[in-house]
C-alpha cells in the first residue's frame, strides 16, 4: 500500500506532524474497502485539510479514475470547537476521523460503483441510507434514515451524520456527545 503512487503523494504532501495520522487512515481505508466493499474501490487520495468548521469532510472525484476524500484536519489536531484538544484525546479524535472516512467511502462507492450520487438528497438518499445500514448492522449500530423518511422511521437519526450519529455515548471521548455532528 505504501508504495502506491497515490499514497506516496498524499503522505509526502502532508505536513510531518500529520503524516502518522494519515498513514493510519490509509490502513483504516484498506480495511473498510476489504470488509464492506469487497475490495471494489480504487485507493483514494486522502487529504487532511483545514476545512470550514461546518464541514467534517467530503468526497469528490478527480478525473475518471481517482477519488478524493478530505477530512477536516482541525478535528484530528484538536483545533475544531467540536473536539477536546490535547494529546490525551488524540486517539478519540482519530476515531472520529476514521468514521468520517467510512462515511465518505460510502459516497465514493455510490459514485464509483453504483454511479448514482443522489444529488437531490445531497448524497444522503435511499442508496446511501441502505448501504450505511447494511454496514451498521455488521458494526452493531442502530439504523438511520434518509432526510425524507417519515412515519415509522421518523425517530431514526438522519444518515447525513452516519456513523457518528449512531455511535454509543462516549465512543469518541474526544468529541463531547453533545457535539452537533454536521452533514458530511
Ligand atoms: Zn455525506
Amino acid at each position: 500500500m505504501i508504495n502506491d503512487p497515490i499514497v506516496v503523494e498524499a503522505l509526502t504532501s502532508t505536513p510531518e506532524e500529520c503524516r502518522a495520522d494519515l498513514q493510519h487512515l490509509y490502513v483504516t481505508w484498506l480495511t473498510i474497502n476489504d470488509l464492506f466493499f469487497g475490495d471494489a474501490l480504487t485507493i483514494p487520495t486522502i487529504e487532511l485539510a483545514d476545512l470550514p468548521f461546518r464541514l467534517y469532510g467530503d468526497y469528490d472525484r478527480i478525473g475518471d479514475h481517482s477519488s478524493h476524500i478530505r477530512i477536516n484536519r482541525r478535528l484530528v489536531v484538536g483545533t475544531h470547537p467540536d473536539v477536546i484538544p490535547g494529546r490525551r484525546h488524540a486517539a478519540g479524535r482519530l476515531r472520529l476521523a476514521e468514521d468520517i472516512l467510512l462515511h465518505e467511502t460510502v459516497h465514493a462507492w455510490q459514485d464509483r460503483i453504483i454511479g448514482v450520487r443522489e444529488p437531490s438528497w445531497h448524497g444522503h438518499g435511499p442508496i446511501f441510507r441502505d448501504r450505511s445500514n447494511a454496514i451498521g448492522e455488521v458494526l452493531g449500530l442502530a439504523p438511520v434514515r434518509s432526510n425524507r423518511d417519515r412515519g415509522r422511521y421518523a425517530s431514526r437519526p438522519i444518515c447525513s451524520g452516519w456513523p457518528m450519529v449512531a455511535r454509543p455515548p462516549g465512543f469518541y471521548a474526544a468529541a463531547p456527545q453533545t457535539a452537533r455532528f454536521r452533514s458530511v
